[in-house]
């Protein structure tokens, strides 16, 4: 049975930022959770940061960009937080791994677990085409990530759309 890494907030915990969660309710991720297919993740709890924390959003390019060591995330105050982004990232892939999940269902806009789209950097609100640091890395090794908004695409994917 295919195995999903799953952003923690899109459960309900309260890992955000801002301590909240982001419950996606969906009658699959009942289901899901039921079949014990999900295996929750918080990259940036993973990465040793706190409830809440401040915002971070990735300056200078996306989270491959990060990964190459091209470009930074950072908070609204100008702190550096990279090393424990990349930190968490690495964490989460190794999570994946070893629960054996080829597939991730990640919170878009984020710049951990975002896929589709991150903010740019300039805590203005605006979005850029890109993927967050721990979406990045997770594809990068081969594992299908789909954003929050894709849940459709991935229950095709493994074939349990009902
Ligand atoms: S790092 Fe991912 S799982 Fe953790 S709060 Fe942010 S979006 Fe949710």
């Amino acid at each position: 049975m295919d195995r999903i890494l799953i952003s923690a907030c899109l459960l309900g915990r309260p890992v955000r930022y801002d301590g909240n969660g982001k419950r996606l309710d969906d009658p699959r991720l009942d289901r899901w959770q039921a079949e014990g297919r999900l295996v929750p993740v918080c990259p940036e709890l993973l990465g040793e940061l706190s409830v809440p924390r401040p915002a971070a959003e990735i300056a200078g390019g996306s989270g491959a960009d990060v990964l190459a060591g091209r470009a930074r995330v950072v908070t609204a105050t100008g702190e550096d937080v990279t090393a424990a982004f990349i930190a968490g990232a690495k964490a989460a892939l190794d999570l994946a791994r070893r629960s054996g999940c080829a597939h991730a269902l990640l919170i878009d806009r984020s710049p951990s677990c975002g896929s589709v789209q991150i903010y740019d950097g300039t805590f203005s609100g605006r979005r850029l085409v890109g993927a967050g640091v721990t979406a990045a890395l997770l594809a990068a090794h081969g594992i299908g990530v789909y954003a929050d908004h894709e849940i459709d695409r991935l229950a095709a994917a493994i074939g349990s759309e009902a």
